[in-house]
């Protein structure tokens, strides 16, 4: 064994790269199920039922939304393509919540004659199209509206504004339309409305911004009980807790921001004496992105004036965040594990942008053409946003475990990308 070698689940990322090819999502499948049965063990309460919903938008594939079945979270999808995802893994349906502030009439169809289990409706113009289709398939579904509490949570802080431009849900000051929207929803036999679902933001650090959005809600549905006579069964506080990506990262421990959630929505159920009977959490990044990492081979190293690069064989097309939003990254030489760290260099990826930059100023051992870089915790919106920009295939995703490794997802090849070509003529 080469100490030097970095293991990943009991498997060596050499033996990973010469099997797999890089650059290659590796995700250690014991790290997703221990999430998994954190989140499901610790949101628990005595007062109210719950129930945690996965956001599939982190990372969805069959070979994941079997490890989400069989430790009983429910789901959520946001377009048919993660809605169809859920169908072909077999998830049941009743657990699948739908999301997105645009839904067409044929997700929704879709959604319906799949059996879905709930709707999360944004707007008035949606609520007038469930109900179209809901009569017109005659399938019975929940629904819950989103609604924006005016809390955002931007990584460390949080503030309560009256943020009133969001382009999802409705603000809880516009209460009148919000009434019309339920009333329209439960004039309908069979679609039944639950509740109202928020989301405050991602990367969350504080969990008094949770407890900040559950009082704003319970205010407002207190208020729309007295004024409309609106009853809420069902309260889904979104997801956005926080992962660790760089030594600056103090994630809040999942026990924490747990028992914060639920003792404050059972303080404020006790306090305005609400029919409340149940709480959800939808958590994404948090289950998935430490337990995924990035492997890509090292090609050309380059010193500019001011700068070493290392090049790699991967970059913006399969991680866009740090491109998108100056993500911050970790990363290792992987077979360099125990040498020092005696340059600062920057990683750059092989796209044709001078923004293709995977992480800026990093200290790392020399590094040599076809040594191996791991960036670590990628396992969330990194495969799930990559692209074939400049043709660059997407990565395979494997998953490790006690030393065996299994592809889940193919790498694509250049047969794949031009598979969708075509010359056909549009019949007019
Ligand atoms: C993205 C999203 C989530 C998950 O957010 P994370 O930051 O990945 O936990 C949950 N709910 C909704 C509605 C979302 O849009």
């Amino acid at each position: 064994m080469n100490k030097n070698m970095l293991e990943i689940g009991g498997v060596s990322v050499e033996q990973l790269a010469k099997s797999c090819q890089t650059p290659l999502y590796i995700y250690d499948e014991e790290k997703i199920s221990t999430k998994l049965a954190q989140f499901h063990d610790l949101f628990q309460s005595d007062a109210l039922e719950t129930e945690v919903l996965y956001a599939s938008k982190a990372f969805t594939c069959k070979a994941l939304l079997e490890l989400v079945k069989q430790h009983g979270l429910s789901l959520d999808v946001v377009s048919g393509g993660e809605l169809y995802v859920a169908k072909q893994a077999d998830f049941p349906m009743e657990r699948v919540y739908f999301h997105g502030n645009n839904k067409s009439y044929e997700e929704l169809q879709m959604a319906l004659s799949y059996g879905i289990g709930t709707i999360v409706v944004d707007n008035a113009m949606e609520c007038e199209l469930l109900v179209q289709v809901a009569k017109q398939s005659g399938h019975s579904v929940k629904a819950l509206l989103r609604v924006n509490p005016g809390v955002e949570a931007h990584t460390h802080k949080y503030i309560v504004t009256a943020h009133l431009d969001s382009k999802f849900g409705t603000s809880i000051t516009h209460k009148e339309e919000i009434a019309h929207m339920v009333q329209t929803l439960s004039a309908i036999p069979n679609i039944h409305f639950e509740g109202f679902h928020s989301h405050i933001g991602s990367q969350i650090f504080d969990a008094n911004a949770y407890v900040a959005e559950i009082q704003t809600l319970m205010k407002f549905v207190y208020e729309l009980q007295e004024e409309y006579q609106i009853q809420t069964k069902a309260l889904n506080l979104g997801g956005g807790f926080a992962a660790y990506y760089t030594a600056e990262d103090k994630p809040i421990p999942l026990s924490e921001v747990c028992s914060t959630i639920l003792d404050t929505c059972s303080m404020e159920k006790e306090r305005y004496q609400l029919p409340l009977c149940k709480v959800m959490i939808e958590p994404g990044r948090s289950i998935v992105a430490e337990a995924g990492s990035t492997l890509y081979r090292v090609g050309f190293t380059k010193q500019t004036a001011n700068k070493k690069y290392v090049f790699v064989d991967g970059g913006m097309s399969d991680n866009i965040r740090p491109a998108l939003y100056q993500a911050a990254y970790a990363c290792d030489l992987a077979n360099r594990m125990n040498e020092e760290k005696c340059e600062k260099v920057t990683i750059a990826g092989k796209c044709c942008e001078s923004g293709d930059i995977l992480i800026e100023d990093v200290m790392l051992p020399h590094a040599q053409r076809n040594d191996l870089l791991i960036l670590y915790t990628t396992g969330a919106y990194g495969y799930s946003m990559a692209s074939n920009y400049n043709r660059l295939g997407r990565p395979a995703v494997v998953f490790v475990k006690n030393g065996k490794a299994r592809i889940v997802v193919k790498r694509e090849s250049y047969e794949d990308m031009c598979m969708m070509e075509c010359d056909e003529l549009v019949h007019i």
